[in-house]
């Protein structure tokens, strides 16, 4: 019997977020709605107001408390920091 695991099925064990090499993409180009997973609406292509000049995030260890709920359960699959370092090279 074969083990089914992320290397058989084909996935790179590198499709995870990394934030710390990405410019904080999905901070910018995605839309969120008031709800009880965000607590304001923003529209796409607007930098979230907690998204600091460094590219993160000023409340990254209250998120769920400041009702943020939505950003701790979004993954990009690692495609912020290959658009970050490999289509942009570095350049945000
Ligand atoms: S709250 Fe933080 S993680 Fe969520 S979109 Fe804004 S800057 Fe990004």
């Amino acid at each position: 019997m074969t083990t089914r695991t992320r290397v058989t099925l084909g996935r790179r064990e590198d499709l995870g977020a990394d934030c710390a090499n990405c410019f904080g993409l999905c901070c910018v180009a995605l839309a969120f709605t008031r709800s009880v997973d965000f607590p304001v609406d923003k529209d796409a292509g607007d930098p979230c107001d907690n998204l600091d000049p460094t590219d993160g995030c000023t409340i990254h260890p209250r998120l769920r408390a400041e009702g943020f709920r939505g950003c701790t359960v979004f993954d990009c699959s690692g495609a912020g920091q290959k658009v970050s370092r490999h289509t942009f090279a570095g350049r945000s």
